[in-house]
């Protein structure tokens, strides 16, 4: 059996070299798999994982667009449609300078575990483009959006495939590039997610990661007996996934006390005051160093004072710790300072934010663990539930939206945590997330033969 996960592993290496963040999530997902394999032959006989491993179709293309100064700009765009054996493709969008095929693959491949934990029907995949928004125009944004449009529009539909947002991307760009689909086709479908309130958008989407991450650390807890009421908590972050995280915090009575931006972090001992930091960075789009200039008595520690190779925000002592940025935002290093000033969980709001020997210290020393793919399902959880509202034409209250995605994020911890169970590893719910995510996915590969 282990032949068969390092003979996969090799194949991935081997077919797609340089892709390291791809790499990283295949092997974290496939050393998961050794006790389902060994169980039952049928996914080796089937040879589930080498096609898993490949995704049905990758699509490049150029992005064209025109600057303010009236000069022509080149991005590249990607749609990696990685599997839709239980459902259309789903998975967000993101714009940032680092986007490459690599890091739009890790992305999708995890995403097909993601929404297959849900429990909905939606299959997996992500998209973006290496466009910065950062110190561009509206005009410019807009622009952009619609020419990514022009292109996506070709390949994707409400029973195909529905992007939604991820870094760079939030309702701003969501509305930009559903006007230029209706134009292109003259068609009003739900071909993406993480619309307008007005026109087709789901009340709770916008807090649902960050709402669903916090539910899924809850539910974690009580498990232990604890809760997370009186906890001080540390974010990274202070996007949609780090702001609705810490709203959430204060709701259930702990206390968040970081946050962070690509330039800095913020320590503010009395806790993260949300209105400044909605204001600072959900409407002014501003640095974080601006919290300073309301809450004077707070620290702002620049990038270029943290420690080398370890992300300040980890040096905070807390309970629990929310990684919402961006990936391998917490290594060995910050988890070994962590854990000497007491953490007990960190939950991954952020895609694959902990790296492969973060994760195996706090599986060695005893740190509670809510994997990504499980803890931030929340967001693509109510995507769909968007999609369901658009097609039956109705619209639910923000109650029972938020009703749903808590029953959703708890459904998730325990069908991870009986799966842990069931395959020896009790309490272990990366192995039960990853194992419960798969074996859906792959049984509905099997039931649809050699495609
Ligand atoms: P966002 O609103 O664009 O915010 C991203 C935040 O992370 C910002 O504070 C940004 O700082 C910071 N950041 C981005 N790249 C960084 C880097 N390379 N180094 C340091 N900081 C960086 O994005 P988001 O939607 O909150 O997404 C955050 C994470 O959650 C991502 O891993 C995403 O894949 C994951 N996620 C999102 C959703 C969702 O529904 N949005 C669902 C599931 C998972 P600046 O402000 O300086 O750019």
């Amino acid at each position: 059996m282990e032949n068969f996960i390092e003979d996969a592993l090799k194949a991935t290496k081997h077919s797609t070299p340089e892709q390291d963040e791809f790499y990283q999530a295949v092997k974290e997902v496939l050393s998961s798999l050794e006790p389902l394999l060994v169980s039952d032959s049928k996914y080796t006989k089937h040879n589930i994982l080498e096609r898993l491993i490949i995704p049905d179709r990758q699509i490049i293309f150029r992005v064209p667009w025109i600057d303010d100064a009236g000069k022509i700009r080149t991005n590249i765009g990607y749609r990696v449609q990685f599997n839709n054996a239980i459902g259309p493709y789903k998975g967000g969008l993101r714009f940032h300078p680092s986007v490459n095929l690599s890091i739009i693959k890790f992305l999708g491949f995890e995403q097909i575990f993601k929404n297959s934990l849900t429990g909905l029907a939606i299959g997996g995949g992500k998209g973006g483009s290496d466009f910065d928004p950062k110190g561009k125009s509206e005009g410019e944004i807009m622009r952009f959006c619609q020419s990514f449009m022009v292109e996506l529009s070709k390949h994707i539909g409400e029973t195909i495939d529905v992007p939604a947002g991820d870094i760079g991307v939030g309702g701003r760009e969501i509305g930009y590039m559903f006007g230029m689909y209706k134009r292109l086709t003259n068609r009003y479908e739900g071909i993406l997610t993480g619309k307008g309130i007005n026109w087709g958008g789901s009340l709770a989407r916008t807090e649902a990661t960050g709402f669903g991450s916090v539910y899924f650390a809850e539910n974690i807890l009580n498990k232990q007996g604890e809760t997370l009421k009186g906890k001080t908590c540390t974010i990274s972050g202070s996007g949609n996934v780090a702001i609705y995280t810490i709203q959430k915090l204060y709701e259930l009575g702990a206390l968040p006390v970081t946050c962070s931006d690509s330039k800095g972090m913020i320590y503010d001992k009395n806790g993260i005051h949300l209105n400044s930091l909605k204001s600072i960075k959900e409407v002014a789009r501003n640095d974080l160093r601006e919290y300073l200039k309301v809450h004077p008595h707070a620290t702002y520690i620049p990038r270029s004072e943290y420690k080398e190779g370890t992300n300040a925000v980890w040096s905070i002592p807390c309970f629990a710790a929310f990684p919402s940025a961006t990936q391998n935002e917490l290594n060995l290093e910050d988890i070994q300072i962590l854990h000497a000033n007491g953490c007990h969980l960190v939950n991954e709001g952020a895609n694959m934010p902990s790296t492969l020997n973060a994760i195996a210290y706090m599986q060695k020393n005893g740190i509670l663990f809510g994997p990504a793919k499980a803890a931030n399902a929340g967001g693509v959880a109510t995507s769909q539930l968007e999609m369901s509202q658009n097609a039956s034409m109705q619209k639910w209250s923000f109650a029972e939206v938020d009703n749903k995605l808590r029953h959703i994020m708890k459904s998730i911890f325990e069908l991870s945590y009986a799966t842990s169970k069931e395959f020896g590893d009790e309490g272990n719910l990366m192995l039960g997330a990853n194992i419960a995510g798969f074996r859906k996915v792959a049984d509905a590969m099997i039931d649809q033969g050699a495609v």
